[in-house]
């Protein structure tokens, strides 16, 4: 498959990069991921307006022409344009010598890239996942490609055969390792507010904007691990993720919430959510 690589498009097997770019070296650079349904863009000026936020907080100064035509240019050649896809794209600060503070005059080193994804079936699946404390750094909003703590948190999910790690930082819940939560109490709907804390996803925010439509009240608050068992419904949300209903939520292998069939509030954002994707 071809990825898009500093201007050009080249076979992944060809695309390399520079043991001295400063993403291989610091992880210095950030990411963006946003979905086609059946070969059609769902939210894409949000994913690029956070891209901009992004790079804006990290200082890197980043122009692409035309960025929107190569993005469907990327679907386009990887056969995807009938399909369930997404594109990855991906800036860091470039080659450079290795010094912590930043250098100047770097061209940045911009790859993107089209794959399958499936998401179909979403209101179907049923998933556990697991707690544990919120061991990242202060700056969630920033969509850094340094993702230590991310994939260690969702690995060890993974090992325990949950889903997803979902984390905690003074005792109050933030988001997934790579998804955004919400819970249901009373007919209303809370999520963690936007900030340093989490980051803020453009399905958070959408799904937000469904609550609106639909007259269902959100308060986006965060719940704190006490408030857990009392809830009445909870699902996670993100671009491949959509909005997926939680069975289980564990801590120390202890179940602390339990609900093994999504509520009216779920299935009505699902069904929604669905209809603004699929045109249908
Ligand atoms: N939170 C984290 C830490 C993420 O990595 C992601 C997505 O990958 C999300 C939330 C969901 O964000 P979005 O809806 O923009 O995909």
């Amino acid at each position: 498959s071809e990825v898009y690589m500093n201007g050009k498009w080249l076979p992944a097997a060809e695309a390399t990069v520079s043991v001295f770019d400063r993403g291989f070296m610091f992880g210095d650079g950030i990411y963006e991921v946003t979905p086609f349904y059946g070969g059609k863009p769902f939210l894409l000026q949000e994913h690029l307006d956070r891209m901009s936020y992004c790079l804006k907080e990290i200082d890197l100064e980043f122009e692409k022409k035309d960025l929107k035509k190569l993005i469907f240019e990327a679907v386009d050649r990887a056969g995807l344009a009938q399909n369930d896809c997404a594109v990855y794209l991906q800036v860091t600060r470039g080659k450079a010598p290795r010094t912590h503070h930043f250098p100047q005059q770097v061209e940045p080193t911009f790859l993107m890239y089209a794959f399958a994804v499936q998401l179909e079936g979403f209101e179907d699946r049923k998933l556990t996942i697991k707690l544990s404390p919120d061991i990242r750094w202060q700056r969630c909003d920033i969509k850094s490609i340094s993702l230590m703590a991310n994939t260690m948190l969702n690995s060890e999910a993974i090992q325990k055969g949950h889903f997803e790690n979902v984390l905690f930082r003074n005792n109050r819940i933030t988001e997934g390792s790579h998804s955004s939560i919400f819970f249901i109490k009373d007919q209303k709907v809370y999520t963690h507010p936007e900030g340093p804390e989490i980051l803020s996803g453009i399905t958070r925010r959408f799904v937000i904007e469904l609550c609106t439509e639909l007259e269902i009240e959100v308060i986006e608050e965060a719940v704190s691990l006490e408030e857990l068992s009392a809830m009445e419904g909870i699902f996670l949300t993100g671009t491949t993720t959509q909005i997926l209903h939680v069975t289980s939520v564990f801590q120390n292998d202890r179940e602390l919430y339990n609900s093994s069939e999504a509520g009216a509030i779920t299935k009505k954002l699902q069904e929604a959510f669905r209809k603004k994707t699929r045109g249908l």
